[in-house]
């Protein structure tokens, strides 16, 4: 399977050059020659195949023969060891937890298939690939963990000094081996200009390959796609039109649900919830698209102005608002709501909510007032752990700290501070 650059059609790139540069040298995002769908059979018997089988079914055109089938299924079996349950809290509500996996973020697939996919790919090269990352908090955690111990992969993560939570900045500072945190005295903004620049600079990339690890990336953004077939697989039994609710950022994940809707998934609505970050709510009221900078919010990791995937989505509808708007609705939360809703959450169904889930709950219930006869879904994409002082802080309550989280609790922070982006290229040049 071919990839093409969104800037310039006649730019291609194989799955494999694809994953390792992370975006064309045009800029351009990569995107899928083509999307064949999977059978109807195969949705209307989803439930009779494991997470595994509907994993590679569904993967396996974009991978084609560049990885053999043997290897990605065991890539797929490291992957998804962990679960993805769809539970019940309303009538005709429901949340689909992704944080049960190592660091309770739903980044830990992506980046794991990722990491999976670069390691294959790096195995005979004697030129070791580095990954560079800014991270806002959540990313982070899941890059290092996904990658530590890969072969033939550096990963440098950069976060902004002292705006993560304390068990964020302990899941990126504490691995060592390959994994190395820069401590950026500034903002997430920052952090993400220094990425960009380095990625720029001939000074570094003569000598060095660099890629990213965030959803520009395809082996991090396709594998979210698996989210949407588990849910469905557990949701058709409810016989009603499903509704996805995600909560978004950079809208990767939404991107890959609309992919698994290419793929012949019966889903009737998409709707993306946002913090006050409203570029696309804005977007899909005016058909004007405006990046400004961010605002920081509780749910930082939607933090984000001028959001990368949007342009995919675009392009997954041909381009035509029209058609864009009967798929997808996008509704804007400020913080104020968001607690308000995760005291509701709380108080009436005893579930706890981390600030972003309850953003795409808030876009659930937003969208299914007019569309009442609807089974509803809202990705929950962290554990309430992860953003501990905001849950405790509205709810009253200090909820237990899993295992996951409590193994890095006691573990020593290991960083390079730094305050320019030449300290950053001197690392880079010479680790
Ligand atoms: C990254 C992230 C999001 C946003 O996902 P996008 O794919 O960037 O839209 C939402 N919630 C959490 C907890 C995240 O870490």
């Amino acid at each position: 399977m071919n990839f093409y650059s969104l800037n310039n059609p006649n730019n291609l790139a194989s799955f494999k050059e694809a994953v390792i540069a992370g975006i064309a040298p045009d800029k351009g995002l990569y995107f899928p020659e083509k999307i064949t769908p999977l059978s109807k059979g195969f949705f209307e018997n989803i439930d009779t195949y494991s997470n595994h089988e509907i994993a590679f079914k569904a993967i396996h055109q974009f991978v084609s023969s560049e990885i053999p089938d043997t290897f990605l299924k065991s890539i797929l079996d490291n992957v998804l060891d962990f679960d993805f349950p769809v539970i019940e809290i309303e009538e005709g509500v429901a949340t689909l937890e992704l944080f049960h996996g190592p660091t309770m973020a739903f980044k830990d697939v992506g980046a794991r298939f990722m990491a999976n996919c670069l390691g294959y790919f790096s195995k005979n090269e004697s030129n070791e690939v580095t990954v560079l990352v800014a991270t806002s908090g959540d990313t982070g955690g899941a890059v290092a963990n996904g990658f530590l111990g890969v072969e033939g992969v550096n990963v440098v993560i950069l976060y902004p000094s002292g705006k993560v939570s304390d068990i964020q900045e302990r899941q990126l500072t504490t691995l060592g081996q390959n994994i190395v945190a820069m401590e950026v005295e500034g903002t997430f903004d920052d952090c993400q200009k220094m990425v960009k620049t380095a990625f720029l600079d001939e000074e570094i990339t003569a000598t060095k390959k660099l890629t990213s690890a965030n959803s520009i990336n395809v082996a991090r953004w396709l594998p979210q796609l698996f989210y949407f077939l588990f849910a469905y697989k557990q949701a058709k039994s409810k016989d009603k039109e499903i509704v996805f609710s995600i909560p978004s950022g950079n809208f990767g994940n939404v991107c890959a649900g609309m992919v698994a809707q290419k793929l012949g998934m019966p889903v009737k609505h998409f709707v993306a919830a946002t913090n006050v970050n409203d570029v696309v709510p804005k977007f899909m009221q005016c058909g004007i698209y405006e990046p400004v900078p961010s605002i920081a919010t509780i749910s930082n990791a939607m933090d984000v102005g001028d959001p990368s995937n949007f342009v995919r989505i675009r392009k997954l509808y041909n381009n035509d608002f029209a058609v864009l708007k009967e798929n997808l609705s996008s509704f804007s939360f400020s913080d104020e709501e968001t607690k308000t809703a995760m005291k509701k959450l709380y108080n009436n169904s005893g579930y706890v909510a981390d600030p972003h889930g309850a953003v795409g709950y808030l876009g659930l219930k937003t969208y299914q007032k007019l569309n009442p006869d609807t089974f509803g879904i809202f990705l929950e994409t962290a554990h309430p752990v992860k953003f501990l002082a905001t849950v405790e802080e509205t709810l009253n309550i200090s909820p237990k700290i899993p295992s996951q989280i409590q193994k890095v609790m006691g573990r020593e922070k290991k960083s390079i501070k730094i305050n320019s982006y030449e300290a950053l290229k001197s690392y880079l040049k010479d680790p």
